[in-house]
């Protein structure tokens, strides 16, 4: 069931175009991830949607609710992790966590309560009389998140809540992120590391210059904008060969998308339907080269991101 709705979100700061036309929409209980490199329009669209800041056009739904019409119960179910850490240093952790815990009406006991388990639930219970001035970078995410999520939002959005932070604490925020899915929460999660992208989300859109460029699962994502395979000859190739005359050889074999040699590799991208990967290096050997090993690998979802984007990630 669709629990968040973007339809044509347009952000502008003036006469820049921040968020463009944006659409996308996130089920009840998944991991959502929002993918794009720096300046993508990420926490512009998170900030939108946690109503920190307006737009200029589109319609955005809540559970049901219309961002602009039903402001106050959309605020209610989302929890925010914002991207700046949001704490104050001289307030302890447990201070922090009640003090946004408390913005959402928890009093009393139920406070209390909510309080110890969100602190538990980042591995901070021990440091809860701790300042975050003394904390170190993954700590204060932590604490950060813990802020985010004690009043048991439906929603939860994590804006690059690893950024920073030591390995320890990165597998412990993408394992606590898990736990709320399985927890019946929907997380709504950017990043620019792709393989964090991979290795917790149900689907992900990815945008660039605040446009959705590509959505999907992983493998649809994969499958939709890659039809190859990447076969990595090794050989051995003198300084006289033909070589020129072996690549237009093999481009005009069956199946190969492209083919290109990088000293002693030739490397030939070859359509994933292929029934018949032994024709190419069949052919190397006929031409009197050598075959000093042969390596195949899938496409993945930093290749399909440079090609639309023409940018690496990281
Ligand atoms: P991301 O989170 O993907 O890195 P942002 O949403 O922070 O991207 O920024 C998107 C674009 O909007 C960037 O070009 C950024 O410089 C611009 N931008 C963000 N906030 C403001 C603002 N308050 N005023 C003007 N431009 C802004
Ligand atoms: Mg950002």
């Amino acid at each position: 069931m669709e629990f968040l709705s973007v339809q044509n979100l347009v952000k502008n700061y003036g006469d820049f175009t921040a968020v463009d036309n944006l659409s996308f929409s996130v089920n009840e209980g998944e991991i959502f991830g929002l993918l794009g490199p720096n300046g993508a329009g990420k926490s512009t669209t998170m900030n939108v949607i946690s109503t920190l800041c307006d737009f200029t056009r589109g319609k955005v739904t809540v559970d049901g609710f219309d961002l602009v019409k039903n402001r106050s119960d959309v605020k209610r179910i989302i929890g925010m992790v914002p991207q700046d850490l949001a704490l104050y240093p001289f307030l302890t952790a447990e201070e922090n966590v009640k003090f946004f815990a408390s913005l959402y009406g928890l009093r009393g006991k139920k406070l209390h309560t909510a309080v110890n388990e969100a602190l538990e639930f980042v591995g901070l219970s021990d440091r809860a009389k701790m300042k975050p001035k003394k904390m170190s970078g993954g700590m204060k995410r932590r604490l950060n998140i813990a802020c985010g999520i004690a009043h048991n939002p439906k929603l939860i959005i994590m804006d690059e809540p690893t950024v920073g932070v030591d390995a320890q604490s990165r597998e412990h925020i993408l394992g606590s992120i898990k736990t709320l899915r399985e927890r019946g929460a929907t997380v709504i999660y950017t990043s620019h590391y792709m393989n964090e992208v991979e290795e917790i989300c149900d689907r992900i859109t990815i945008i660039d210059h605040g446009k959705s460029i590509a959505s999907g699962t992983e493998q649809e994502l994969i499958s939709k904008l890659s039809d190859s395979k990447t076969l990595k000859i090794t050989t051995k190739i003198k300084s006289d060969f033909p070589v020129k005359e072996l690549l237009s050889e093999l481009s005009s074999l069956p199946d190969v998308n492209h083919a290109r040699i990088d000293e002693n590799e030739i490397i030939l991208e070859i359509k994933t339907s292929c029934r018949d990967f032994a024709l190419y290096p069949e052919h190397i050997k006929q031409r009197g080269l050598p075959i000093r090993g042969i390596t195949s690998e899938s496409v993945n979802l930093e290749d399909i991101f440079i090609a639309l984007t023409g940018k690496e990630l990281r």
